[in-house]
């Protein structure tokens, strides 16, 4: 598609043949301003650049021709991507680009109980993300590619399945360059969805655009699952939207503090065997990691 007033009459000079682990971009964990480091074409790409990555990344080769795109430009177009939907993943900004690199299997010199078999899982399912992104068309929607199995974590607070899911969320959209959302059940989430579901709220029909949004994002985190107050409102709402997403087969991971027991009754048992059927069960017994990240995040 062509976005540009100034539309080149050419495509691109070639196509750049990548190595089948090169998506053509990666991290520079290098903070240079602000919080986050800076995704950065891969040297393959770069070396192919000729607009010198300025936009409209077109090349004009001589004046009496019309310009062509520059090979970069797919690529700079998936690192905009990706950073849009990072940023409004609604993961908090201090774990914003936050891939496995940054889970650590040890602290202080000492390993800790269950992070490398935790560690292993990301890596399956970056792996796995990256072969659908290699295997499926340029523009191909998310229905078209085979589903993703999704995580029921579980266990208790401060075991580092909040951080588990935010590292997996960035790394999916990272490598399959689509939306992925994160939503704490909270209090607030609930007030505000049943704000927006009230008349004469200005938020008025917000409500169902959201809950839409989130039923047909391609990754979804559920995060503290368990803290909703159980009524039959929200709990019809989630089994909603757990239900839109196991029919559709799209990714979700859950999280909670709740012993899996306590969870089997909820909507009648709906909600505990849809979350089997669609996810992995996960039960994390790892000791409190918040107290190792408070002093690097201050959470
Ligand atoms: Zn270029």
């Amino acid at each position: 598609m062509n976005n540009s007033s100034q539309q080149p009459g050419r495509s691109s000079p070639s196509r750049i043949d990548l190595h089948p682990r090169d998506p053509g971009y990666y991290y520079d964990p290098h903070v240079e301003a602000g919080l986050h480091g800076k995704i950065k074409l891969s040297p393959r790409v770069e070396h192919h650049c000729k607009c010198g990555g300025k936009t409209p990344y077109q090349i004009f080769e001589n004046p009496d021709v019309e310009p062509v795109w520059c090979p970069c430009r797919s690529y700079q177009t998936k690192i905009r991507q990706i950073n849009r939907f990072i940023v409004e993943s609604g993961i908090p900004a201090p774990f914003r680009y936050k891939f496995i690199d940054d889970f650590h299997e040890s602290y202080d010199g000492k390993p800790i109980p269950g992070a490398d078999q935790l560690k292993q899982h990301l890596r399956t399912l970056t792996e796995k993300a990256r072969s659908r992104e290699a295997s499926s068309q340029p523009n191909a929607s998310t229905d078209s590619v085979p589903p993703l199995r999704g995580y029921f974590l579980w266990g208790k607070p401060g075991a580092g399945k909040t951080y588990f899911s935010y590292i997996a969320l960035n790394e999916l959209i990272f490598y399959s360059v689509r939306p992925g959302k994160f939503i704490s059940l909270s209090k607030e989430f609930f007030q505000t969805l049943r704000f927006a579901i009230e008349e004469k709220s200005p938020l008025h029909g917000q409500s169902e655009t959201y809950i839409n949004i989130l039923c047909k994002v391609p990754f979804l985190v559920i995060d503290d699952f368990g803290v909703q107050r159980n009524t039959e409102w929200e709990l019809e709402m989630l089994y909603n939207l757990v239900d839109t997403r196991y029919a559709n087969r799209r990714f979700t991971m859950i999280t909670t503090n709740q012993d899996i027991e306590s969870i089997k009754d909820l909507a009648d048992g709906r909600l505990y065997s849809r979350f089997l059927e669609m996810c992995y069960t996960i039960h994390i017994q790892a000791p409190d990691y918040r107290e190792h990240f408070k002093k690097e995040y201050e959470i």
